[in-house]
């Protein structure tokens, strides 16, 4: 899987000044909160009587937890076990505390570490944006939260976004100016304990377990909404170059689900055996094939697939999607290129294609995403290591050494 994300949408942070005048302006005054607060916690905890927050069981947070910190930018992480722990009473409303068991380990948690696109990562940085855990503390006159205390629930790569903007209101949260990125632009989760953000941590559904679910919040929201913006119907051809990777054997299950024909493209038996199994209708070795665009036409009717999903970061992918296209068809472009995509116009035009950029997925992309791996129909296919073991991930992710998924334990 080799995918970057755009950086142009992070140019907005940190925070604009009318952003926190607006937060703050927008509190209910200060008497009536507290009155109401005290007597919900009454209700809810009538047996505590600090002025904490309520936390899960009212268990106890410790102040120090193992976290993978990246010092600076460029240099390597440091597993540290006396990391702080944000306390639940200095939790801003909005805010939980999730206690992760799981996190997916992303290519892009990679260029985080490294800093090498135009925009910087925050330093110190705690990377890392496919976490599962249960929410142990909400933050002090958090108002409507859709989670509680004790919800197992997924951070994404998306960490909050402010829900009233125009971006934010077409569903376009991913978009939203005042967004705020898991390991990126706030702490993520290769560490035990996250401050995350109510009304954006994903609910994990009961028959999901979390390591399975951990890439399904990045990995398989991503392929997932690629999907649905392919401009495809059921029975319709799809192509997915590099369907054996970590997106693309997602892909590859997210389209056959949508009752789409899928033509996978990648390299080499283990992959092949891979996509084949997951229902991909036909499988081309672009290293052996000697005219990849017409192999591809022919297992779509001579006439190309209606969609290709391009998850690779490969110049190369997306000229020729252009070519074996069908006439109308959609080109989703998911992986970045270093450079310019090459795409010739002429026939862009001339084959009148729709070129469509996709970035991860907002929160009902998500859940739908959770739903469909819950009901079986959609599996992570990953190895299990621990946090302890990511310096060795990187290392692999490097080298380009990794199938499918990492997940660790926490
Ligand atoms: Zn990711
Ligand atoms: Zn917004």
């Amino acid at each position: 899987m080799m995918r970057a994300y755009y950086p142009s949408f992070l140019l907005s942070f940190p925070r604009p000044l009318h952003q926190v005048l607006k937060t703050t302006t927008t509190l209910p005054p200060h008497r009536p909160i507290v009155a109401s607060y005290h007597t919900a916690r009454t209700l809810y905890h009538n047996h505590t009587h600090t002025h904490h927050p309520p936390t899960l069981r009212n268990m106890s947070i410790p102040s120090t937890q193992t976290a993978a910190v990246v010092p600076s930018i460029g240099s390597a992480i440091e597993i540290r076990t006396s990391h702080p722990v944000k306390q639940p009473k200095d939790l801003a409303p909005g805010e939980c505390l999730v206690k992760i068991s799981h996190t997916g380990v992303c290519h892009t948690d990679l260029h985080a570490k490294q800093g090498d696109w135009p925009v910087k990562p925050m330093n110190p940085l705690i990377g890392g944006h496919e976490g599962v855990g249960e929410i142990v503390a909400i933050g002090e006159n958090t108002a409507s939260s859709p989670v509680k205390l004790g919800d197992r629930v997924g951070i994404k790569w998306l960490a909050d976004s402010c829900l009233d903007c125009e971006f934010c209101r077409r569903g376009l949260e991913m978009n939203c100016p005042n967004c705020k990125l898991s390991g990126y632009t706030t702490d993520g989760t290769f560490s035990q304990y996250v401050v995350s953000f109510v009304h954006h941590v994903t609910p994990i559904p009961k028959g999901l377990d979390s390591a399975g679910a951990a890439s399904i919040l990045c990995a398989g929201v991503t392929t997932y909404k690629a999907l649905k913006v392919s401009n495809t119907k059921a029975g319709n051809y799809v192509a997915i170059p590099g369907a054996g990777g970590g997106l693309g054997h997602l892909a590859v299950q997210y389209a056959v689900n949508m009752g789409l024909k899928v033509i996978a493209i990648d390299t080499g038996d283990a992959k092949r055996k891979l996509v084949e199994g997951l229902g991909a209708s036909a499988w081309i070795d672009f290293k052996q094939t000697k005219d990849l665009v017409g192999d591809i036409k022919k297992a779509s009717e001579g006439l190309g697939p209606h969609a290709a999903i391009v998850a690779a970061a490969s110049g190369a992918a997306y000229t020729q999607a252009v070519q074996y296209l069908r006439e109308g068809g959609t080109l989703v472009c998911v992986g970045m290129v270093d450079k310019s995509m090459e795409v010739t116009s002429f026939w862009a035009v001339y084959k009148s294609i729709r070129i469509q950029g996709s970035y991860v997925g907002n929160r009902q992309d998500a859940i739908e995403a959770l739903d469909i791996a819950a009901d079986g129909r959609v599996k992570v296919h990953f190895e299990l290591k621990k946090l302890k073991d990511l310096k060795d991930v990187y290392e692999d992710l490097e080298a380009g050494k990794i199938t499918g998924r990492v997940v660790l334990e926490v």
